[in-house]
């Protein structure tokens, strides 16, 4: 630990990466590692309350990290909803863009991410009230526009009151065509058929992401885990079976002939692949019950085809998500008003590596310096 005197900055290095943050964060501990860098958590001393802290390690090295950085910041300064992540604060500890290098992100501090919930045994009422959040949180996103298509339990986070949050903003919507150079390998295990299959989409590509997630919480493993693209769609068929041809008619002429030559399957009932012995074991009356409206969500969720997939506003009245329902979390009531439509002109920008650091670097100076005006204004 060093501390810059004259910027009140203090250097922390975990392993190979070091944090420089303002002297009012402490306490510094390392938390995860995901596709863009690591995430600390600290105590902030001006507002006293615990942190995350996630380092975007020069974000612009190339055109994809970039354009993600730029699209996360933008999107989690316009979202506004408590289960999606919110930012405190942004920072960079470099004072001119000649010498810039990272971007911190500060945001809510939470316990776990979601995967390591979903080994728990988690009981109905504590799986419905999961499912209820991120469906909550979807809503929101869709209602400022914004379609996942990548929602993953990584990027989910809970506290062990079990509420949740969700951490990321999912595919811009060129994401398909761009090429990541990182070692990290990206998970696709929850991504819709419609994904996969390069089709077009909408909203209830996102409740696929959900089926997975639910699915693996009962089963205890994951659903489809398919080592590329094309192993992924056979898992999916052999358990879910051949979608219809009005399905096939929708895909390009290339990809349907592959999706057309594979081998027929019939799948399996609901029944079979989430039998009663998955779900939790009190043998109650009312536990049955909600097994068997678990598995009918399930059966409307984990649906190849979304013209028959339920809808998110469905599943919210579903009778298993239904008994959490709140008009003012569902309809998100929040103190900065609905979220204006994200402005997609973002995701089709196409810059050059140089112009994409002077872009971030501007926002993060904007935001540091309306925070600042905003700190120093009496109230
Ligand atoms: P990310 O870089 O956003 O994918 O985050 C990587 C990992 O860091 C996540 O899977 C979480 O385990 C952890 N993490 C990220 N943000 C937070 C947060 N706000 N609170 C707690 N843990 C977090």
């Amino acid at each position: 630990m060093a501390e810059d005197e004259a910027r009140n900055y203090t250097s922390y290095t975990f392993g190979d990466t070091e944090f420089i943050v303002p002297s009012r964060y402490i306490e510094l501990s390392a938390r995860g590692t995901g596709a863009q860098g690591m995430v600390c958590a600290a105590y902030d001393t001006v507002t006293q309350q615990n942190v995350a802290i996630k380092k975007l390690s020069r974000p612009f090295q190339n055109v994809t990290h970039a354009k993600r950085a730029y699209r996360e910041f933008k999107l989690m300064k316009l979202v506004n909803h408590k289960n999606i992540i919110g930012l405190l604060n942004a920072f960079t500890p470099q004072r001119t863009l000649e010498e810039f290098q990272d971007v911190y992100l500060v945001m809510e501090l939470m316990d776990a991410n979601l995967c390591q919930v979903i080994q728990m045994d988690l009981d109905h009422e504590r799986m419905s009230y999961l499912l209820y959040q991120m469906l909550c949180g979807i809503k929101h996103l869709h209602s400022a526009g914004i379609i996942h298509r990548d929602l993953k339990p990584s990027n989910i986070v809970v506290k062990s009151d079990c509420t949740l949050k969700i951490l990321d903003f999912g595919l811009a919507r060129t994401a398909g065509t761009t090429f990541m150079m990182t070692p990290y390998v990206v998970t696709r295990y929850y991504r819709a058929p419609e994904v996969i299959l390069g089709m077009g989409y909408k909203e209830n590509v996102d409740i696929w992401s959900v089926g997975c997630i639910m699915g693996e919480m009962i089963r205890g493993g994951v659903l489809f885990p398919g080592t590329d693209h094309i192993d992924q769609w056979n898992k999916i068929i052999e358990q879910l079976g051949t979608p219809s041809q009005s399905f096939m008619q929708r895909l390009q002429p290339t990809v349907r002939n592959y999706v057309e030559n594979r081998p027929r399957y019939q799948g399996y009932s609901f029944d079979r692949l989430f039998p009663d012995v998955l779900f939790p074991s009190d043998s109650s009356e009312h536990n049955r019950l909600k097994a068997s409206q678990a598995r009918d969500l399930l059966s409307k969720m984990l649906v190849v085809d979304p013209e028959h997939r339920i809808s998110v506003d469905q599943a919210l009245l579903h009778s298993y998500i239904y008994v959490w329902y709140d008009e003012s979390e569902v309809n998100a009531v929040s103190i900065k008003p609905a979220p204006g439509p994200y402005d997609h002109s973002v995701d089709e920008r196409e810059h050059t590596v140089e112009q994409w650091k002077e872009l971030i670097y501007q926002e993060v100076v904007d935001y540091e310096g309306r925070n600042h005006v905003e700190q120093e204004q009496p109230r």
